[in-house]
């Protein structure tokens, strides 16, 4: 589907700007959102135009599912069955960066392009303030994947949603830098099993500690995440992990307190969850000055393990 050029506005995040953002979404139409993790690209999940146009928007494949945004449980409730592990890791997370996947109940309404064709729905409650206002206003079902073209560095401020669609959606509403900066956690349920399925802003270990179990990885295939390619959060230039001394014409990405000559640092004290908040806009910021990208080794704990997991498929071979 192509779709004519629109003048993307920019909408603040004031009474008027979630009235008119929420008006685009009940018109079928597409409105950036700030959240937690990174900006969303909203449509009316119940709406099936709606939901070709996020498709359209970023050159996303149709076999990748859209997560569901929704302002409270009860409204997740409705539309899917979450296994007592869900319930659980729910209390503990939501609102918050976790995604739930489970299986869709009869007459959930949602346009089928969402869910990719799939019994199973991707559901999360989003912290952000302006995203929960907007998602009280418009009072439906958010599809929301990164507002960004398919593959390319995900967007962490209303700029970098600008500089990648903007002619290609309706409104961009700006609520500042994400706070957490790395996509959802993804966890989903093999039976009453809890399965890991994406690393994402909140840590391995702290759903551990919550559920008091080991998270499962990968349930030998039967349970599992469509759509995650192995080159994805991909800037323009070439990408070198585990660099402890740059190469020269190389722009050096640090982190922690070793990396003297480093031209950006994801965090100079090495605190993981500074490194996760700055990760893209440091790889936007880096890939500008069009040379190839040396990222200084992260260690894989806590968020480390999703900021690791971004860095890989950012450094993957292109498709
Ligand atoms: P994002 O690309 O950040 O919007 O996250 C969407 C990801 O959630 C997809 O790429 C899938 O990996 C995962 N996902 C969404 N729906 C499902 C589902 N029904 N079953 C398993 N994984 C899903
Ligand atoms: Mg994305």
């Amino acid at each position: 589907m192509t779709e004519p050029f629109e003048q993307t506005q920019t909408l603040a995040p004031d009474a008027a700007g979630l009235a008119q953002a929420a008006a685009f979404l009940r018109a079928g139409r597409l409105v950036a959102i700030p959240t937690e993790t990174v900006y969303g690209l909203a449509g009316d999940a119940r709406n099936p135009d709606a939901v070709a146009r996020i498709f359209a928007a970023k050159g996303r494949p149709a076999h990748n599912p859209l997560i569901v945004h929704l302002a409270n449980l009860d409204a997740a409730l409705a539309l899917a069955a979450l296994p007592e592990a869900g319930l659980k890791l729910a209390a503990q997370f939501w609102p918050g960066p976790l995604t739930l996947v489970a299986p869709l109940r009869a007459g959930h309404g949602l346009a089928p392009a969402v869910t990719a064709g799939l019994e199973t729905v991707a559901l999360r409650l989003p912290a952000h303030p302006v995203a929960r206002a907007l998602l009280a206003e418009f009072g439906g079902p958010v599809a929301a994947p990164s507002a960004n073209p398919s593959g390319q560095i995900s967007p962490t401020t209303a700029a970098h949603v600008r500089a990648g669609l903007s002619g290609r959606i309706a409104a961009i509403l700006d609520g500042g830098a994400c706070a957490v900066g790395l996509e959802s956690a993804i966890v989903g349920f093999d039976g009453p099993r809890a399965v890991l399925l994406r690393a994402g802003g909140i840590s391995r270990e702290a759903l551990e500690t919550a559920l008091g179990a080991r998270l499962a990885t990968d349930a030998g295939g039967k349970i599992t995440a469509p759509g995650q390619l192995a080159s994805h959060y991909a800037p323009r230039a070439a990408v070198r992990l585990n660099v402890t001394a740059s190469n020269p014409g190389e722009v050096w990405i640090g982190f922690g307190p070793d990396c003297a000559g480093a031209d950006f640092s994801l965090s100079q004290t090495g605190d993981p969850a500074e490194a996760a908040a700055r990760l893209f806009a440091v790889l936007h910021e880096a890939d500008a000055l069009g040379r190839p990208i040396a990222v200084a080794p992260v260690p894989e704990t806590g968020l480390g393990a999703a900021i690791n997991d971004r860095l890989r498929r950012a450094a993957a071979p292109r498709a």
